[in-house]
């Protein structure tokens, strides 16, 4: 079992989330070259290290989050740590709310990019950061040496710095927007990590993390490029980014990195025990049904599919364990309730039916 294990997975929050799934890490760590798998090597370390801390903190309890700073709950309130290259979280304190940028880029990406995700959340849905309840925002960069992994440990983000293949984790807003959208999972639909659930509970981050990047570039449906990840990806590898919500499967295809595995519909399904029941792969499937019903909505993304998303994630109808299924039969009730028998249902409908995931 990797990424969040079996213990951390049948926990209340889901724990350990990582960007990078663990058989491109594998692949990695397998390469000829000390320069590749040195660094895969270190962060898959790195990551067991973690999930092992994530585990006694799951037992022991975690610590109470401070209070908001602000009482009603409309700014956020972000704090940003340096890790200083080492594995001890958060580390030292960088930046806090309001606090002008400082010298450090990757601290004020990490900063903008919070701010970003809370916006979007309070602006298109009303909702008061992840919890609803104006939870601060805490992120750790420059965490460990040369670690090519970014995640959420249930309480705060995590940014490496990258390695041979991977590049600064702050770079894209997306990667930052998807790791805080593990937060909003846990507080609300709180997907079991694992098979179908696990998959929503990617994919829920992916969509978030496209919408906050759409977001922030002011961009249509028809304008975005749906990627995960792009510019993350060094130069010397053949690919675009992590992951393609438009056309899973296509985002690399590399020698040492391999193929992304993802499938864009049921036919195709991944069934594996690798990656937590790829819960990185078979997220392709719900990933391009968002991208359909949102380009065939058409204008801003979040308007349309993304409320209907966010109406499904908080609406209290689903299960922990919910499967594709499950959750495709909740979007459509939630679109009724919201948007009535207009296009939102018929392009719904369609959606699903494309990527195979039976509704009626
Ligand atoms: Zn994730």
């Amino acid at each position: 079992m990797t990424q969040c294990d079996i213990a951390a997975m049948k926990a209340t929050h889901p724990v350990f989330c990582t960007i990078v799934p663990p058989h491109v890490l594998d692949k990695l760590a397998q390469a000829d070259d000390p320069a590749l798998a040195g660094p895969a090597r270190r962060t898959l370390e790195a990551d067991a290290a973690q999930r092992t801390h994530r585990r006694l903190t799951t037992v022991l309890g975690a610590p109470p989050a401070a209070p908001p700073a602000d009482a009603a709950g409309d700014k956020p309130h972000r704090t940003l740590y340096d890790a200083q290259h080492r594995q001890e979280l958060p580390g030292v304190k960088v930046r806090g709310e309001g606090d002008e940028p400082g010298q450090d880029a990757t601290v004020n990406r990490a900063y903008a990019g919070l701010g970003a995700t809370f916006d979007l959340l309070l602006k298109a849905f009303g909702r008061r950061s992840v919890d609803g309840n104006g939870l601060p925002l805490v992120a750790s960069v420059h965490y460990g040496e040369n670690y090519g992994n970014a995640f959420w440990d249930g309480r705060q983000m995590v940014f490496g710095d990258g390695d041979e293949i991977f590049r600064d984790f702050t770079l894209p807003v997306d990667v930052i927007a998807h790791e805080l959208a593990h937060g909003l999972t846990q507080y609300t639909a709180n997907f079991t990590y694992f098979g179908q659930p696990g998959a929503l509970n990617e994919s829920v981050s992916d969509v978030f993390g496209s919408l906050v990047k759409q977001y922030v570039n002011d961009q249509t449906a028809e304008q975005a490029d749906w990627l995960i990840g792009a510019g993350l990806l060094a130069e010397r590898v053949t690919g675009v980014a992590l992951r393609s919500m438009k056309a899973p499967g296509t985002a690399y295809d590399d020698d040492v990195l391999g193929k992304d595995p993802q499938p864009a519909t049921m036919a195709d399904y991944v069934r594996t025990g690798r990656d937590n029941g790829g819960v990185h792969i078979n997220s392709g499937i719900p990933n391009r049904a968002f991208y359909l019903l949102a380009t065939a909505l058409g204008g801003k993304a979040w308007e349309g599919a993304g409320q209907i998303w966010y109406d499904t994630l908080t609406g209290g109808g689903l299960q922990v364990d919910a499967s594709f299924t499950d959750f495709a039969r909740a979007t459509v009730a939630a679109a009724h309730a919201r948007f009535g028998d207009g296009e939102e249902q018929e392009a719904l409908l369609k959606a699903w039916s494309q990527v195979g995931v039976p509704t009626g």
